[in-house]
């Protein structure tokens, strides 16, 4: 995956780049991109270049066993293929639509199914991060601000490991987002860190 070498502000929304996304251009482009490096390799293998042909590739790799395709290829036939029973994007709609669930079952199998080294735990976290803001009604508030706030240094490579950290978990339910955000690398994020026992 081709990444920002440095965590960098959006000259767009201003912004860390990639806390935009999904409302900023510029940050979308910049996570997207890495998703869409993979698919498009695909496309051009498979010789797809048509919109018909495209969702048809998408539904083969949905339908394909978990491992087969790169988990990016996944992520994108998912937002390529519409929920036969809530209309949104596969795995986006209310958390009462069945198909949707089934889905995201699916999406996150890969991870445990698919072959040794194939998405690393910086990835793994990236993966999370996209899946959560693209459907944010899914998730609690605090899960959201979590990655947003650590999504710049995830695509930076700062960070391995995007679990929320109750400390930060903490620091986000206290209202203290803003904060946090202030940090402008994952170094200077962690010194903000109070201990209760200093
Ligand atoms: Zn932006
Ligand atoms: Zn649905």
């Amino acid at each position: 995956m081709k990444r920002p070498s440095a965590v960098r502000r959006c000259a767009d929304c201003g912004e860390l780049l990639g806390r935009g996304y999904p409302e900023c251009s510029s940050c979308v482009g910049v996570l997207e991109g890495l998703w869409l490096a993979d698919w498009h390799v695909l496309c051009e293998v498979r010789d797809v270049d048509t919109v018909a042909a495209r969702r048809a590739l998408a539904e083969h790799v949905l339908a394909a066993a978990v491992g087969v395709y790169e988990w990016t290829c996944v992520d994108v036939a998912m937002s390529l293929v519409e929920c036969p029973s809530c209309a949104r994007e596969l795995g986006t709609g209310p958390l009462g639509c069945v198909l949707c669930g089934i889905a995201e079952e699916t999406r996150w199998a890969w991870y445990h199914e698919a072959p040794e080294g194939a998405i690393n735990s910086n990835e793994y976290a990236l993966r999370r991060a996209r899946v959560a803001l693209r459907a944010p009604h899914r998730y609690r508030e605090t899960v959201l601000l979590n990655w947003r706030l650590t999504l710049p240094f995830l695509l930076a490579g700062q960070m391995t490991d995007g679990r929320p950290a109750q400390w930060r978990t903490a620091y986000l339910r206290a209202g203290r987002y803003e904060e946090l955000a202030s940090a402008l690398s994952y170094h200077q994020l962690m010194a903000i860190r109070e201990l209760p026992w200093r």
